[in-house]
């Protein structure tokens, strides 16, 4: 296991059935923590619970058959999200509600439901992937775009208030990662460009991998990143920063 834990800790990882969930779910099993996934389409996954992260009913029942199986849960990455793209005159209400209510609210419960066992336990890591986006904004996906910043925002204020319990929380901001949602944002042409074209403009010259953030997230949730809390840790290629 990273860091110096001499338990096998309980992480939860909502949106671990595909893409950079799915990495970090792997990345932190291999790290040597028990780990469940929550999500609205879980897979095979040994712990995996069938849950749609804004409804709170669901979210707390999946924490208690967590907790039962594995144990207090002492590490969560909010990982779970979904895109919109849609011209702002023309964006309906509901698609709004709902691209905020799966990316901000959606943590907003996973957090509380998760919180009592590492407030008791007196450690805890919050990892909460929001999106590169959020730093200069991104035409079509305002309400995304202002859900993945709320989140950043929401991530300083959970570390001021929850790191005197030794519950540090922090955001990744991808960029541009290779997963089902890049290439469905592809194929509908709503990337302002091809792959290549992106590539051509990343500094480091490729697309990322779920792989780059899940080593990220995993050194977040280690014993040895307890010092670093409500940071916003772009993990981009480059871009963004
Ligand atoms: P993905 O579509 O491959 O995976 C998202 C997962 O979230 C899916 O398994 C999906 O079933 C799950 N999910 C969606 N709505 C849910 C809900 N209401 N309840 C529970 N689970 C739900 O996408 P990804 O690219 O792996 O994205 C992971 C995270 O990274 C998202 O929060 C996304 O916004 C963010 N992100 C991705 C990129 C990128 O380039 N791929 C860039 C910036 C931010």
């Amino acid at each position: 296991m990273s860091g110096t834990a001499d338990v096998a800790r309980t992480a939860v990882v909502t949106g671990g059935a595909s893409g950079i969930g799915q990495a970090i779910v792997r990345r932190l099993t291999a790290d040597g923590l028990k780990v469940a996934v929550l999500d609205l389409t879980p897979g095979t996954d040994d712990c995996a619970f069938t849950v749609d992260v804004t409804d709170r009913a669901q979210v707390d029942k999946a924490m208690d058959a967590v907790r039962e199986r594995l144990g207090p849960v002492s590490v969560l990455v909010n990982a779970a999200g979904r895109d919109g793209f849609t011209r702002f005159a023309q964006l309906a209400f509901a698609d709004w509600q709902r691209v905020v209510d799966v990316n901000l609210n959606g943590v907003f419960h996973c957090v509380q439901s998760a919180l009592p066992d590492m407030w008791e336990g007196r450690w805890g890591r919050i990892v909460n992937i929001s999106s590169s986006s959020a730093h200069s904004g991104q035409p079509f996906m305002a309400h995304y775009v202002a859900a993945k910043s709320a989140v950043n925002g929401l991530t300083k204020s959970l570390a001021l208030e929850l790191g005197p319990r030794g519950i540090t929380v922090n955001a990744i901001p991808p960029g541009f990662i290779d997963t089902p949602m890049l290439r469905t944002a592809e194929r509908n042409q709503r990337l302002g460009g091809t792959i290549e074209e992106h590539i051509a403009r990343t500094p480091v010259r490729r697309v990322g991998r779920p792989e780059d953030i899940a080593a990220t997230c995993s050194f977040l949730v280690s014993e040895e990143a307890g010092y670093i809390t409500g940071q916003i840790i772009g993990v981009n290629g480059g871009r963004n920063t």
